[in-house]
């Protein structure tokens, strides 16, 4: 059976918005044909939990029914977690959905957002997507975000600066005290996005914590995310917490239904003590892996940023994609961005050997 009934000949002619034909394709990580080891997406190389799987399976006998619309509990669940009203928890079909309904509540068409890059490859095509226009401001060679260089490039058409911290895919934490300058900074009316997708694995008492930040700053919004500590990446929940009035916008603009059933009742679960008992052991160990696996890199000769994520950064250059085939061909996927460098996971132990003994062999 022919998929559609139109002639195959006839010209597509409805023409896409022109900020949507020129994005760039957000490039998934690797995915394994056959045996290899996954390090291409910064997931949690744990199995879901027990308690979790027990929720979903519960959950999958209800699915003919339609997900609660606003995700009450799951909200309630978070707000209570976190220690903040339920007025200002919106969640979405993962933090990257949530960001773009962030920025499609206060982005007019041609308005500045203002982030870092090197940074998370969802800036530029939620940006566009939003209708605002790019302005990108180097890392520097540390992989650090350059708060004062961007403070200096907000201008009188900014309206969203995107602060990542840690920065994927470099590994380094932006500090409290250059947050807090930053912030001193810019206009009030500029929403400042603080996104910390990698919270649970940082370990630098320097780090902010953004909830402390949301506090004194209304123009601040937190997004955290349950796909990396707690390990539910295939089933998409992330959150945003801000001010009452925005968390409104936000949730405005959000898809209706976003976060499915299952996803619902796994984040509920996923949030209990006992859940996170075992989600703060299994980052535990993923962080002592993280210095494991960067204190060997740096005997080897590497150089390579300070990471508090659950990733390592190597800044290969243009050997980038000739290395990330090579580890691909050793069954060892790895995040490369070509002529840059290549962001790699931090997995199980034999995972982690695999990938040292191959950077160990490149040395
Ligand atoms: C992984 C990641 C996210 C979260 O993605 P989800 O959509 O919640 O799975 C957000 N921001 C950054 C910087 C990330 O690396």
């Amino acid at each position: 059976m022919a998929p559609v009934d139109t002639p195959p000949d006839t010209p597509v002619t409805v023409p896409l918005r022109a900020a949507v034909a020129a994005l760039p394709a957000y490039v998934p990580g690797a995915r394994p044909s056959g045996r290899a080891y996954k390090l291409s997406s910064n997931e949690n190389p744990y199995p879901p939990l027990p308690s979790v799987l027990a929720a979903i399976q519960t959950a999958a006998a209800e699915v003919n029914r339609y997900p609660d619309m606003y995700a009450t509990e799951l909200v309630e669940t978070i707000a209570g977690y976190v220690g903040v009203g339920a007025d200002q928890v919106v969640v979405g079909n993962g933090s990257v959905a949530v960001l773009q309904h962030v920025l499609e509540a206060v982005v007019e068409p041609g308005d500045e957002v203002v982030f870092p890059w090197r940074s998370f490859e969802a800036y530029p095509i939620i940006t566009a997507v939003a209708g605002g226009t790019a302005v990108t401001v180097p890392v520097t060679s540390a992989g650090r975000l350059d708060l004062p260089a961007m403070a200096a490039a907000v201008t009188e058409r900014t309206r969203a600066v995107l602060v990542c911290t840690p920065n994927n895919p470099t590994g380094p934490v932006v500090h409290a005290d250059e947050l807090e300058t930053f912030l001193a900074t810019v206009r009030r009316d500029v929403l400042v996005v603080v996104d910390e997708a990698y919270l649970e694995f940082v370990r630098d008492p320097a780090s902010p914590d953004g909830l402390d930040v949301l506090r004194r700053h209304p123009n601040v919004v937190v997004l955290r995310t349950l796909s990396k500590a707690y390990g539910l990446a295939g089933l998409r929940v992330g959150y945003a917490l801000a001010a009452p009035r925005l968390a409104a916008g936000i949730r405005a603009t959000s898809t209706p239904f976003g976060v499915n059933h299952l996803a619902q009742r796994a984040g509920i679960a996923a949030l209990q003590p006992p859940a996170l008992a075992e989600m703060i052991e299994h980052v535990e160990a993923i962080v002592a892996e993280r210095t494991r696996v960067a204190d060997t890199l740096r005997e080897q000769g590497w150089d390579v940023p300070e990471t508090h994520a659950n990733f390592v950064w190597l800044g290969l250059g243009e050997r980038t994609a000739e290395l990330a085939a090579q580890a691909a061909a050793a069954g060892v996927l790895v995040r490369p961005f070509p002529g840059d460098g290549m962001r790699v996971s931090i997995g199980e132990v034999a995972a982690n050997d695999a990938f040292l003994a191959l950077a160990a062999g490149w040395r």
